[in-house]
């Protein structure tokens, strides 16, 4: 098996009780909730609860947590965006009188699925902006580029400073993947800095067992551009032709030529990365090279 890093302190997050999820005030009636794997956030309101999002992961006890803090029956579910590890758990939620928000394009993708577990939205809109008073509190909903997955959302609690942007980052973590598997690596960039616009103390990103701060979005968006400078410069320095030779390519499978290219490119982007991060997140060795592979297309293509 391959060896990984041991996970720094900082980046494990609390201890999961055995019940296998955790739930954590964000402000009087917020609550955050989390598996260890999955997080997301529920607010108390006068009468009833709103709930972002139901993963699979928390799956039964999205409610058992719900009902850890209060006995009102869950009015609002706001889906984030249409991805089953998301919102998968969505019809446990369900009944009669439920109120399903999402963006047209989140229904669009549902309707696709076909999945009895992700219920349609019964109330959608169009466009980049949204606002909602449920019970005096104000959630915005904004649609602000492809940074996830079409359709995905950032839901703002102006008055509770919480920002829930899931599927944005890992708090404390270097990004999942190819960084958290962004369809267009450019609006991924763009949503650090429409992260920051917004006026919060803590925002709720949908992985691991914790809930950040913007000084964590400034961090995440500080690594992305030591991606982006890395991937840049291995970009200008490392030759195709040299690189397929070098390991022996036959000059007609240019597939390979490429493949070999890209590479050496994310190998020679890793060894550029300051080594400082790995004591500034984790998860660094884990994703480094995926992540690479994503920003440096990117340079390259977009
Ligand atoms: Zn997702």
């Amino acid at each position: 098996m391959t060896e990984f890093a041991p996970v720094p302190e900082f980046a494990t997050g609390p201890a999961i009780p055995e019940s296998g999820y955790r739930v954590t005030e964000l402000g009087e009636g917020a609550y955050g909730i989390t598996s260890g794997m999955v997080n997301t956030m529920f607010l108390v309101t006068r009468n009833g609860v709103v709930v972002v999002d139901a993963p699979p992961d928390l799956g039964e006890r999205l409610l058992m947590g719900i009902e850890e803090v209060t006995s009102k029956p869950i009015t609002h579910l706001i889906y984030s965006h249409a991805h089953a590890d998301h919102i998968g758990s969505a019809h446990l939620l369900a009944r009669d009188g439920l109120t399903i928000i999402a963006h047209e394009i989140t229904a669009r993708f549902i309707e696709k699925a076909h999945d009895a577990n992700r219920p349609l939205p019964n109330e959608t809109f169009a466009g980049p902006s949204n606002a909602l008073t449920i019970d005096d509190e104000r959630f915005v909903f904004d649609y602000t580029g492809d940074w996830h997955q079409a359709g995905n959302l950032f839901i703002h609690l102006p008055e509770r400073k919480i920002l829930t942007a899931i599927d944005s980052f890992t708090v404390k973590n270097a990004p999942f993947f190819r960084l958290l598997f962004a369809p267009h690596v450019p609006a991924y960039f763009d949503a650090m800095d429409q992260m920051l616009e917004y006026d919060f103390d803590t925002v709720v990103s949908g992985h691991m067992a914790m809930f950040g701060t913007p000084e964590d979005v400034q961090t995440n968006r500080e690594y992305l551009r030591d991606l982006r400078s890395s991937a840049t410069e291995a970009l200008r320095t490392v030759d195709l032709r040299e690189a397929s030779a070098a390991v022996g390519v036959p000059d007609n499978n240019r597939q390979a030529q490429l493949k070999v290219w890209m590479d050496a490119v994310v190998a020679r982007a890793a060894e550029l990365m300051p080594a400082s991060w790995n004591t500034r997140l984790g998860g660094t060795d884990i994703f480094l090279a995926d992540n690479l592979n994503a920003v440096a297309w990117s340079v390259f293509m977009d």
